[in-house]
Parts: structure tokens; sequence; C-alpha cells
């Protein structure tokens, strides 16, 4: 594909914005226009999107309704450090839909919804340490920030991985309050949590680890979280940001029926609109009330953009129609990559939940972070770069997600399997 604009624009600029991207997970490939499941940059490239704004976008990029209700709302004025109806009704649609919502209140990151879930749990636990899951993505503060992607040589044990620090910059007694076990298996869990047993403030988790491709939860295992973190009086932090509206109305929480103290919400909720929440038990969230001890802030929380685009988007993924339709493309998404990678003769796997999707270059099934991060690198990159050139707007991350939205229908599956299809013939040639 030609580029020379994105690169004369990258060339331009490296020089104040550092790689020319505002994230590091961004490739400096700049846009002018999306519509539905499309994008075009501005070298007049056309891509058929799987990335979907790493899954914020659920309905479609521009959705027509969620766009006419953000102009017709931000025709008063409104934008931030004011409360109005509408932050309160997008409230109250949230604790209707989500089933451990009895209280939610608003922020504006997947980030700081976890933070504040974290303090939340530490002021009413009173204690220090954290469980996470190795592979698992929350943000990009501290405590979030600890093996996400580590390398296996230097996380121990599958079954009793170390913590291991992920970034540059973060305290490195970061590591000394947060403890980290495999998804998928409850008896790591649990040797943890009785040997730190009084100290644990919270676990957090995503329901299905779709921070290191798309790790789904073994029949049971949330069901078991549940019962181990509640037997050593820790709480249960469901990290939806997501999971959250995809896999049912009510997120994860509702289709594996595991049922959190804590949960947070971002992306889908506002179709790519910046919203998030958290959302629990009515004990928990009164701890955030004006007047007491810990602090609940934020200038942009509830900002007006997003509310409207939220009060839309959230009626339109009330009655499950979406989901569906998700689930549908998806599951046909994979049986149809199953087959392909069966005629071309490539081993590699698909998973697949609500429309997000990763494939892995493996023939070992994937349970969590250490199978996922198994799978041929190699393999990988040379599918990435066949099915970009053939307009697949993907990620070249081999533990990243990819994603469907409401957008994309028949003709879509059609390309992106067609992509697919160049793309195994190329890693098959690689492999020899
Ligand atoms: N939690 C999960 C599961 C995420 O995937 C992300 C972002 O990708 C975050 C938290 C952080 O959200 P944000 O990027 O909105 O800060």
């Amino acid at each position: 594909m030609k580029n020379d604009k994105s690169t004369a624009l990258l060339n331009e600029y490296d020089r104040i914005v550092p790689g020319g991207v505002h994230s590091n997970f961004r490739r400096p490939v700049y846009f002018k226009k999306v519509q539905g499941a499309y994008l075009w940059d501005v070298d007049g490239n056309e891509y058929l999107d799987c990335v979907i704004n790493n899954g914020a976008c659920i309905l479609g990029h521009g959705d027509p309704q969620v766009a006419a209700a953000v102009t017709e709302t931000m025709s008063n004025g409104l934008t931030v450090g004011l409360e109005s109806e509408l932050s309160l009704e997008v409230a109250k649609q949230l604790h209707e839909m989500i089933p451990s919502a009895e209280q939610v209140r608003l922020a504006n990151t997947g980030t700081e919804a976890v933070m504040k879930a974290l303090m939340v749990a530490r002021a009413f636990t009173g204690r220090e340490k954290i469980i996470k899951v190795e592979g698992c993505y929350h943000g990009w503060f501290d405590e979030a920030q600890v093996s996400v992607h580590p390398d296996p040589q230097e996380s121990g044990p599958a079954d009793a991985p170390i913590p291991v620090l992920e970034t540059s910059g973060i305290r490195h007694n970061t590591t000394e309050s947060v403890l980290v076990v495999p998804f998928n298996n409850p008896e790591s869990l649990e040797r943890t949590l009785e040997a730190n047993k009084d100290q644990v403030a919270a676990m957090i988790i995503e329901p299905v680890v779709l921070n290191s491709g798309c790790i789904m939860p073994q029949p049971g295992y949330l069901a078991e979280v549940r019962r181990l973190t509640e037997k050593y009086g820790v709480l249960l932090v469901f990290d939806e940001v997501i999971t959250g509206f995809r896999l049912a109305p009510g997120g994860a929480q509702e289709l594996f029926g595991a049922v959190p103290d804590l949960s947070t919400f971002a992306k889908a909720i506002a179709n790519g609109y910046s919203l998030a929440a958290l959302a629990g038990r009515k004990d928990l969230m009164e701890l955030t009330r004006p007047g007491r001890r810990l602090t609940y802030g934020g200038t942009y929380n509830g900002q007006y953009s997003a509310l409207a685009a939220a009060s839309v988007c959230l009626r339109k993924l009330k009655d499950g129609t979406v989901q569906k339709h998700l689930d549908t493309i998806g599951r046909t998404l994979c049986r149809r990559f199953e087959r392909e990678a069966a005629e071309v003769g490539v081993k590699a796997r698909i998973y697949q939940c609500g429309g997000e999707f990763q494939i892995y270059f493996t023939d070992r099934e994937i349970k969590d972070y250490r199978d996922a991060c198994s799978a041929d690198q190699d393999s990988y990159r040379i599918f990435f770069e066949t099915v970009s050139d053939k307009g697949l707007w993907m990620s070249a991350g081999y533990l990243f997600h990819h994603g469907l939205t409401y957008a994309h229908g028949e003709a879509e599956l059609d390309k992106i399997i067609t992509a697919f299809r160049a793309g195994l013939e190329a890693v098959r040639a690689f492999q020899g």
C-alpha cells in the first residue's frame, strides 16, 4: 500500500510527538475518515477494520444514531464540570443492565475506573495486596503494569508466576503488593490466597483474557474464582473494559453467571467516546460518597458528548440483538478460518467471544498466558504483513485482540476470509 502522506507526516512531526503517535499501541498511519467497518487514511487507502478502536467500537464507526445524539446534545453548550440529568440516566441504564451494579459512578477511561476499583477495595478491607492474572492488562498505572506480557524466562514457574515489572518509571516496590496467578488455575489461586491470608484486598481479572489475544475461561473457572475469593474475604473485581456489553448486555458476569463485587467498564459503553464506569455492591460504592474519606474526582467524569453517545449506544445494546450478531459472525469467522487453515495445512488456532478474536500459530490449546506466548511470532508477523497488504487493518502484536462490530456483515466476513487465506498461504510458504 502507498503510504507517502503518512510517512511525510511522521517525518515532519516525529521531533514533536515521539514516534508520531499518542499511544504506543498505535501505528503512525493517519486517518481522515471512518464509517461502518471501514477506515480511510490520508493516502486514500481503504481498510477493513479488525482493530475497531481496540474493542471500543461495537456498533461500527460513526453509527448514525449515536452521531445524531452527540450533535444534538452538544448544541446546549454543556461540556464538563457540571452534573446533568443525562449523567444520572446513563448511570441508571448501567444499573439496569449489569447484574452486580447496585451503584454506579462514571469516569473517562478504563485505567481510571480500575484505579478507583482498587482504591475502594483497599479502603474497604484495610489491606494492601492485589492479585492479578498473568497476561491481563488493566491500564497503564503502577499496579496494572505488572506481568502483562512478561518474558516467561524471567517470570518463574507457570503455576506460580513471580511478578515482573512491565515498564520502567514505576515504583520498584510495586511487585511487593501485586501477586500474580495463572489464568484457569484455581489451585494456584488457592495456594496464593492461603499464603497471603488477611493481606489481600482484591483480585482483579479479565473474565476473558483479551489482552493476551483471546483466552476463554474453562467451564466453572470463574465460579471457582468467586468461591475462593469469598472464602478468603477478598473482593473480586471483574475488569469488563472489553467484555462489557459484548458478551451479553450485562457483560461477562451475565454470560458466565459469576457475580463480582466490583466491575469496570469503558470502550463499548459509548461506542468509542471516552467514558468509563465503576459499578458494584452498594456497601463498597458508598465509600466513594461525597464527604467520606475516599477521593472520587475527575474534571471530565461524565463529559457530555460521551454521555450522549452512551445513552443511545446502551439503548441499542440492551436487548441483545447486537451481541447475537457479534456472536454469530464471530463463530462463523472461526469456522471458516479453521477450514482454510486445514486446507492450506497450517497449524493455527482461533478463539473468539462476542466478536473479539485472535489467531495463534500453534497447535497447543490456549488456556493461559504461557500457552499464548508460546505461539509462533514469526508466522504471525508474516500473516499480519500479508493480510495488511490485502487491506485488513490488523494489529502487529501477536498477543493483541481483534474484533468485529455490528457493521461487519457477510460481505465483510468474505473479505476477511479472502485475506486470511492469503495470509495462511504466506505462512505455509514461510514455514516450508
Ligand atoms: N482494562 C482492560 C481490560 C483494557 O483492555 C484496557 C485497555 O485496553 C484498560 C483496562 C485500560 O483502559 P483505557 O485504555 O481506557 O485506560
